[in-house]
């Protein structure tokens, strides 16, 4: 692609951004388990948590290929707060505009974009995962409340969330198209979180089960109609994913930078890393790889600004994203040899951080069903 100059102007700003307020605090922000305030109101600031939320309510009014710069470049020096910004700009945002009134838009958009409120999205439980459609969270509706109850399970930012957007079920016997969607505050009587989970990876970001016990949403709080969370789910995931291979191919990029940086300084039989063709076959190897993944990545959102489908295309970008991060991130451990696996090197959280792009928001496994059923059908 051939980055237009607004977006030339963006990606510059971004880097900068990334470099001095992102970068020089992630190994510290891994270690405390959190992000912290003061970032996620920068974040808000310069509307790079809402880049595609259009102005009137906050958001930036920018395009799919602005919501890809900025998220390729925070990736880049840290996922977690990769992570954070996805969750913000696609997870709760999209399901709000596309599907929230008018005065829940105003109500709950408008704070997320603002940065006074931070947002979660429950569709995960304990038994329904990759199979998102067997959902057991219960809503039934008594008076002017929906009663929920249930147990969402890794659910993003949820001990930090004002409210979050839960899927349940409200007529049983009608499969997924007996699902509906909430906007639930979280602190509604009988709205607790579990544990922080202790995660291998992203470990600046705060996940844990939602738990509901009898919780009364006000009618008024259902998210489009009685019978479409899982479509509303399915619909926000589809943006959710460029996100998220985004953010893997910013992993791949931070990946691909210290491998370069090390292979230059370290000296072994006389002469750099660099020097030798296996090391130069691997980083190529990795190169080749990661511009795949990028071309493909910002002609889908192309795409999506042209108001084309891409569902295929948005799982075929998450899958190879998610993958390629993998591999480089992998390759380029092994290129730092035993200091890859020492903290003192930013390589080692890499390396954990990449693992969980070909698990959330759908594993590879999912996407590879995406693909071939779209062209299977
Ligand atoms: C850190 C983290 C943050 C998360 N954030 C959120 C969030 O904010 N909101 C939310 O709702 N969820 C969230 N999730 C949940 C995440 O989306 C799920 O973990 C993911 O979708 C996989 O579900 P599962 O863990 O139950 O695995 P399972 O579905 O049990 O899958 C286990 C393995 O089996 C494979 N598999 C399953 N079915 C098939 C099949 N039919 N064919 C071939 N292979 C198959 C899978 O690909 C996987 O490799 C998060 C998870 C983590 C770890």
């Amino acid at each position: 692609m051939i980055f237009k100059k607004e977006h030339l102007l963006l990606q510059k700003a971004v880097r900068k951004f990334a470099e001095e307020e992102v970068q020089p605090y992630a190994a510290e922000r891994e270690k405390e388990g959190a992000i912290s305030r003061d970032l996620m109101e920068k974040l808000a600031k310069y509307k790079y948590t809402s880049p595609i939320v259009p102005k009137e309510y906050g958001g930036a009014g920018a395009d799919y290929t602005s919501y890809v710069i900025i998220m390729e470049e925070i990736s880049k020096k840290c996922a977690s707060t990769g992570t954070f910004t996805t969750a913000a700009a696609s997870l709760v945002s999209s399901p709000l505009l596309n599907f929230g009134t008018e005065e829940q838009k105003q109500k709950y958009l408008t704070r997320i974009t603002s940065g006074e409120a931070i947002g979660a999205f429950g569709l995960t439980e304990p038994g329904a995962g990759s199979d998102a459609s067997g959902q057991t969270t219960n809503a039934v509706l008594v008076g002017d409340n929906y009663v929920l109850n249930g147990r969402k399970t890794f659910i993003t930012n949820a001990p930090i969330a004002d409210f979050a957007i839960v899927i349940a079920v409200t007529e049983r016997g009608k499969g997924v198209k007996g699902t509906s969607a909430f906007i639930v505050d979280m602190n509604l009587e009988g709205v607790s979180c579990g544990a922080h989970e202790d995660k291998m990876g992203i470990r600046a970001t705060e996940t844990s089960d939602l738990i509901m016990e009898n919780v009364k949403v006000p009618k008024e709080n259902i998210l489009g109609k009685e019978g479409q969370g899982f479509k509303i789910a399915m619909h926000t995931l589809d943006t959710g994913r460029i996100g998220v291979a985004a953010q893997a191919l910013g992993v791949a990029q931070g990946a691909m930078d210290e491998a370069v940086k090390y292979s230059k300084e370290r000296v072994q039989f006389g002469k750099s890393l660099s020097k030798f063709q296996d090391i130069q076959f691997k980083l190529a190897n990795m190169e080749t790889k990661i511009c795949a993944v990028r071309a493909l990545l910002y002609k889908t959102a192309e795409m999506k600004e042209a108001g084309m489908s891409i569902t295929k295309e948005s799982a075929m970008c998450k899958y190879m994203a998610a993958e390629v991060a993998n591999e480089v991130a992998y390759d380029a451990l092994q290129i730092h040899g035993g200091y890859g696996f020492i903290k003192d090197y930013p390589i080692e959280r890499i390396y954990r951080d990449a693992r969980i792009m070909s698990i959330y928001e759908g594993t590879s496994q999912v996407q590879q069903m995406v693909i071939a059923g779209s062209l299977l059908k």
